[in-house]
């Protein structure tokens, strides 16, 4: 059985892609130090597939304990490396604190790769590093921008230390996903997004409305330049996405090029009024909310070419948006009933 690390492995999108890998024939060790998920999802995965994995509650930014791991797993095939802060916001009031993370976690990650000889990184990139781009859809040429928030410019910083570091070894390879909006939960509703404190995102933020812990959601503008005024996204499922790691390490495996970047999204923009009415028509639910100012910071709308993770990965989303956002509300209402 191939073995993979994963970094951020109980967190959102990590423990979504534990389950993939794991239905996909792999063994995994997951590292997490549990600042933003909790030990309980180890056993919502096993619970999906009958597997626990290996759990190292570790932080990747210090350094001794991440080489233990390293030292012990060094058969793995792949590391996908998750692990890192990702709330915008919070980035821009503590950047040092987003630095010092993001950008230590991946060198240490880097070093033991090097170090144990393990070949192939999958990592966690971003939409972000596109900014608001000129020509839409986005393709994985159109160039790369100043970052928005310190956040942004972690994800544009490690893609640059990944692509030094390949072209300074010998051993090396990886391949960046940039996600566009990962929404939804596992169709089981045993794992999905767990906001710490108050959601910054759209669909939890609406699916703990429609559930009664917020009074309303904001609508952040309405007088965007899109068809409907409100800004554009391309939300994609967790569960897609999560698989597109498992194709991308199986291309590393197959000696690929040493390094790719795919943008993984639907391919489709969504509008947040009709994000609001998929809520509503898939799950009956009436949504309580307002319009108010636009966000600082917000771009109007950016949804992906995907035709590059479609022709090579032989990847594409499958799961609806109805689907998708009916997933979250099913989530939602098992995590208040718990
Ligand atoms: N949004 C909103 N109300 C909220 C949260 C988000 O109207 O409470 C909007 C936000 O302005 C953006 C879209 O929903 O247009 C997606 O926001 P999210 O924070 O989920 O993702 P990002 O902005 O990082 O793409």
């Amino acid at each position: 059985m191939q073995k993979v690390i994963i970094t951020g492995g109980t967190g959102y999108i990590g423990s979504h892609t534990v389950v993939e890998f794991q239905n996909a024939g792999f063994e995994v060790v997951v590292i997490d130090n549990l600042s933003n998920s909790v030990i309980e999802v180890l056993t919502g995965i096993e619970s999906i597939t009958g597997i626990r994995p290996i759990f190292y509650q570790i932080d990747v930014s210090e350094t001794k304990d991440l080489e233990t791991v390293f030292k012990d797993h060094k058969d793995a095939v792949a590391v996908i490396h998750f692990a890192a802060y990702k709330a915008v916001g919070e980035s821009v009031k503590e950047p040092l604190k987003y630095y010092q993370n993001n950008i230590q976690g991946l060198v240490n990650v880097l070093s033991n790769m090097i170090k144990y000889d393990i070949p192939n990184l999958v990592f966690s990139s971003s939409c972000t590093v596109y900014g608001q781009p000129e020509k839409l859809p986005v393709t994985e040429d159109t160039p790369v921008v100043k970052a928005e928030s310190p956040y942004g410019n972690t994800k544009k910083i490690n893609e640059e230390i990944i692509v030094d570091t390949i072209n300074s070894s010998e051993n090396l390879n990886a391949i960046s996903l940039r996600y566009f909006n990962p929404i939804g939960a596992h169709i089981s509703a045993n794992i999905g997004e767990l906001p710490l404190g108050v959601p910054n995102n759209l669909l939890p933020y609406i699916t703990q409305t429609a559930i009664g812990l917020r009074k309303e959601l904001s609508v952040f503008g309405d007088d965007y330049n899109t068809p409907d005024g409100t800004a554009i996204r391309d939300y994609i499922n967790v569960c897609d996405l999560a698989k597109a790691h498992v194709v991308a390490v199986k291309r590393l495996l197959n000696n690929a090029l040493r390094y790719e970047v795919f943008n993984i999204g639907t391919g489709k923009g969504s509008s947040v009024m009709e994000i609001i009415n998929a809520f509503e028509s898939s799950t009956g639910q009436k949504l309580n909310y307002k319009i108010v100012d636009r966000r600082a910071g917000d771009i109007e709308q950016v949804w992906a070419d995907t035709s590059k993770a479609n022709k090579i990965l032989c990847w594409k989303a499958e799961i609806s948006l109805d689907e998708t956002v009916k997933s979250a509300w099913e989530w939602e209402k098992k995590v208040q009933k718990s």
